[in-house]
């Protein structure tokens, strides 16, 4: 097991809507394991499958006290409000104070098909949303304001962002795509 390059800003995968997990099989199992090694060695708290190009709706995620995957995730509530400095491995050395829903409601599934349900807050809540939002295709960038926005984006297109142009991950022996 080995870990992988993650995606970058720029990288038109990030920005694209990840598709259903249709069937949880041993090859869902096996991304899986590559993602919770790629999150470790990045390191990062959470990771989306589209940040190393697998346009699938599953993500992981470590808040202290080990992986788990969530496959096929929605939040089905949220409330409140909660600001955070919030980071981005696809966005990386940059951070900001984001305001989002504190409270979390999220269903989803484990890598054996049963349905999981977690209510959660703050820290955990924020891992939730900002791994939804990677699955929708959308950015941290995009939950800045106008002015933090424009600045971010100016900073970033200075950076040389190198485009995967194939698939050099050999994604697509193990997904079969
Ligand atoms: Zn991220």
């Amino acid at each position: 097991m080995s870990s992988l390059p993650i995606r970058v800003y720029g990288d038109p995968v990030l920005n694209t809507a990840a598709s259903e997990v249709e069937e949880i099989d041993g090859r869902i199992a096996q991304l899986a394991d590559l993602m919770i090694e790629t999150m470790y060695a990045a390191p990062g708290v959470g990771l989306a499958a589209n940040q190393i190009g697998v346009q699938k709706r599953l993500f992981v995620y470590d808040k202290g006290d080990g992986p788990v995957v969530v496959i096929n995730p929605l939040i089905v509530e949220s409330e409140g409000e909660w600001t955070y400095e919030e980071g981005c491995l696809s966005v990386p050395g940059l951070s900001w104070e984001i305001t989002r829903p504190n409270a979390i409601h999220l269903k989803g599934y484990d890598l054996d098909g049963n349905e999981i349900e977690v209510e959660t807050d703050e820290f955990e809540g924020r891992i939730f949303q900002h791994e939804m939002d990677h699955l929708n295709g959308v950015l941290l960038i995009e939950r800045l304001d106008p002015d933090q926005r424009r600045a971010a984006k100016k900073l970033l297109r200075q950076r040389n962002v190198e485009i995967a142009r194939s698939d050099p991950d050999g994604l697509h022996l193990l997904l079969g795509e």
